[in-house]
């Protein structure tokens, strides 16, 4: 089966287990209807970004292929972040998942439910330097690529914790 588009996941949990979180969501991406996971980043540990009273963050980053729209692949992310208990309190409060659409082909959009590429991933070193991992050269829309983002980014302490698994 050959799926059309390609699309960049970026995974987050700080809360109940955060690397089970982050584990079973990787296998739970290659469970979406109509989409394949192909490779992940390692695993990384950063602090979190608004309020410091709360546990620092495993992220990673998934490359997926799919034959979903954008919007309904956003609708499979955040059921799946339902299904992990996700509980919307504080903006970038605690949570058991987040799952952000970072890249969507070169797709540009901006609407009320999505902002394509994600509005602030240039910014995050737990976005870009995972990202930059997979895939160094890739082209963001600015022209730049990955890796010299990636480098540019103050690290904000972030960590690397286990090896790649796949
Ligand atoms: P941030 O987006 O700054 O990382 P967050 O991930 O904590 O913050 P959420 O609470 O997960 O934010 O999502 C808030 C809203 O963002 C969602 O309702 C969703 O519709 C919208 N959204 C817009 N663009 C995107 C995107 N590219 N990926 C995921 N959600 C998006
Ligand atoms: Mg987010
Ligand atoms: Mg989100």
């Amino acid at each position: 089966m050959s799926l059309p588009h390609r699309a960049w996941i970026g995974l987050g949990s700080n809360l109940d287990d955060p690397h089970g979180h982050v584990e079973r969501a990787l296998a739970e991406l290659d469970a979406l209807p109509l989409t394949r996971r192909h490779r992940a980043s390692s695993r990384y540990a950063s602090r979190p970004l608004g309020p410091a009273d709360q546990p620092d963050f495993v992220n990673a980053v998934a490359e997926l292929e799919t034959r979903l729209s954008p919007l309904a692949l956003l609708d499979q992310l955040q059921a799946l972040e339902q299904r992990h208990g996700r509980v919307r309190g504080r903006r970038w409060g605690p949570r058991t998942l987040d799952l952000d659409l970072l890249l969507f082909d070169d797709r540009k959009m901006t609407t009320p439910r999505l902002t394509l590429p994600h509005a602030e991933m240039m910014k995050r070193a737990f976005v870009m330097v995972p990202l930059a991992e997979l895939a160094p050269e890739l082209r963001l829309p600015d022209g730049r690529d990955a890796a010299s983002l990636a480098a540019a980014l103050d690290d904000d302490g972030l960590r690397r914790v286990l090896p790649q698994a796949d």
